[in-house]
């Protein structure tokens, strides 16, 4: 064999799984689509859209990916370290009640079991409270307190080095957190660059962590590299091991690459994973997959609303996601930013319009933009344009820990039936949250703002979402799930899946962090190399 165990994907579950399988003394191979990054080939900003944006047939070859369903727009991270790279650092452990629900409930004693699987993952990750608060969250903990909801008002939990208490941002360290292991870390300097990537340093993303530790000890990541086939040796259940087929994914240099391994662990992120485990099954690499796949995905209930102050102070320092309160028992916001000049994001931002959604919204909605033109053309035109906006922003995230979920499927659109791609199937998830609005209006009202949503919720009736999870249900055989409760594939041996396509709740909370502990929980299961897999 090539390998002993090949990761399909270097995001979240994919760099625990890189670590902890290299540690047990397999020999790992990561096959990445997407690019390796440094501080100097990150973007200045997101104008620079061919190293933001990722498609690659396009020549745009970035670490920030945007598909659109008919159900949702989902935004999701392709790089060495998957969507570290682009993600606001936020890492919180949902409420106990996500374990009694969904299809893993009364599998396992999560209750019992996850805390300390959090805890290594806080711990590996380096997240701590933020001591970094912008005008930003400033604006936020004043809102929560008008609200009613102070007390629920927290700093986020983030991971990124901030340095001793005291000390002037923007040092460099030795490496403050794996004993000399790791790498050596900047301070934070609340520049609020966290989703186009940290160009100074401070930023513990999975290639200064799981994935750093994971090379040092051999395994050998495969960057720009598409994973197209798995298939089980002799056409067997896989216990004799798999041929892996990978293309390179942009135009570097190689061609169709064969690969064999002992086992496989899927961790291309939900719709990476989703993707590819259906091609395998309908072109009869992995027939035995369970007809649940593609089942019960979920947005976390998510919409992305905000306010936009022309002319008054800079919103866009702090933390990409600096603080966060609790608007009610469900409702959950956080207060997200880019940084003074990424300001791409808000081609997608106008102004917030009430109404149930459907033609009367849209109606509304261009009634209020002409009769907004006529009487204030220039404030109009400040707000919707957008250079300046990630200074003038405050981004609303809000989460919903409510269930509903949709399905995915293969299929040929009727635009374009050339090809199969993943469609979204099921019950219209809701593109506004009501009292999530109310609380947009009543801010920027307090702030002589304007409030803002996306283009899409309004013309589309499509909410956005960087939470894209489920899809491949655990269960308790193939009836019911795609794994079973410690990530292993149904029909098959030691083929795993570890990334978002696993969680099987609306968390209410960012995921990430549930991935890595629920990823640490699957790996301590698996013996140390030598031993039977
Ligand atoms: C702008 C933004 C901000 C976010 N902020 C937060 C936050 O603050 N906190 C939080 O918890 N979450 C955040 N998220 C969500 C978070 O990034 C994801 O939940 C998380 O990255 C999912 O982890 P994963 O292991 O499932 O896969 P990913 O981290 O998405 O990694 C999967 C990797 O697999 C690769 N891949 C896919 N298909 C293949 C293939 N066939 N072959 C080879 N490689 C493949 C992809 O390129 C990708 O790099 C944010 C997301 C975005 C887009
Ligand atoms: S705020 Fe700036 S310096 Fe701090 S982690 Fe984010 S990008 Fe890096």
């Amino acid at each position: 064999m090539d390998f002993d165990f090949i990761v399909v994907g270097s995001g979240f579950g994919g760099s625990v799984s890189a670590h902890r399988l290299t540690e047990k003394g397999y020999r790992v191979a990561v096959m990445e689509m997407g690019r390796r990054w440094t501080p100097e080939n990150l973007p200045t900003t997101n104008w620079k859209i061919w190293n933001w944006i990722w498609r690659p047939g396009l020549g745009l070859r970035g670490f920030f990916n945007i598909d659109p369903f008919r159900h949702v727009l989902i935004m999701h991270g392709c790089a060495v370290g998957g969507g570290s790279i682009t993600y606001a650092n936020t890492l919180l452990a949902p409420g106990d009640g996500i374990w009694e629900s969904g299809s893993w409930a009364g599998l396992a004693d999560w209750k019992a079991e996850m805390p300390r699987h959090y805890e290594t993952a806080v711990r590996m990750l380096g997240v701590t409270e933020n001591r970094i608060m912008g005008p930003a969250d400033d604006i936020l903990q004043r809102a929560a307190v008008e609200h009613g909801a102070g007390k629920s008002f927290y700093r986020t939990r983030v991971a990124v080095f901030e340095g001793p208490e005291g000390e002037a941002p923007g040092l460099t360290y030795p490496d403050p957190y794996f004993g000399g292991a790791g790498p050596q870390r900047a301070s934070c300097i609340g520049c609020g660059g966290c989703m186009m990537g940290c160009r100074y340093g401070a930023k513990n993303t999975l290639d200064q962590n799981y994935l750093y530790l994971a090379e040092k000890a051999g395994a050998q990541v495969f960057a720009e590299t598409k994973v197209v086939d798995v298939r089980p040796l002799d056409n067997s259940d896989g216990s004799n091991g798999y041929e892996v087929f990978t293309v390179p994914s942009t135009l570097a240099p190689g061609g169709r690459r064969r690969h064999t391994c002992r086992g496989v662990v899927f961790a291309a992120s939900a719709l990476g994973t989703l993707d590819l485990l259906f091609r395998l099954k309908e072109k009869g690499s992995l027939p035995r997959i369970s007809v649940q796949l593609g089942n019960r995905v979920r947005t976390n209930c998510e919409s992305l609303i905000g306010v936009r102050v022309p002319g008054g102070e800079d919103l866009s320092t702090g933390i990409a996601i600096g603080s966060g309160f609790y608007l009610d028992e469900y409702t959950h916001i956080e207060a997200t930013r880019y940084p003074a000049g990424s300001d791409a994001m808000g081609l997608l931002a106008t102004v917030l319009t009430g109404g149930e959604p459907g033609r009367g919204r849209i109606a509304l909605w261009l009634r209020s933009l002409v009769s907004s033109l006529l009487r204030h053309p220039w404030r109009t035109i400040r707000i919707l344009h957008p250079f300046g906006w990630a200074r003038e922003s405050i981004i609303l995230l809000c989460m919903q820990t409510l269930d509903g979920h949709i399905d995915m499927r293969l299929a040929r659109p009727w635009f374009w039936p050339f090809r199969r791609v993943l469609r979204s199937y099921g019950r219209r998830i809701p593109t506004f949250i009501p009292q999530a609005n109310q609380f947009a209006r009543k801010l920027a009202h307090a702030i002589g703002g304007t409030p803002m949503s996306m283009v899409t919720e309004i013309l589309f009736d499509v909410p956005g979402t960087a939470h894209i999870l489920g899809g491949c249900p655990m269960g308790a055989s193939a009836e019911d799930g795609v794994v079973d409760s410690r990530n292993r594939l149904f029909g098959y041996e030691n083929l795993y899946v570890c990334d978002g396509s696993v969680i099987a709740a609306n968390l209410g909370v960012n995921p990430s962090l549930t991935i890595c502990a629920l990823t640490e929980r699957a790996m301590s299961q698996i013996p140390p190399a030598r031993g039977e897999l």
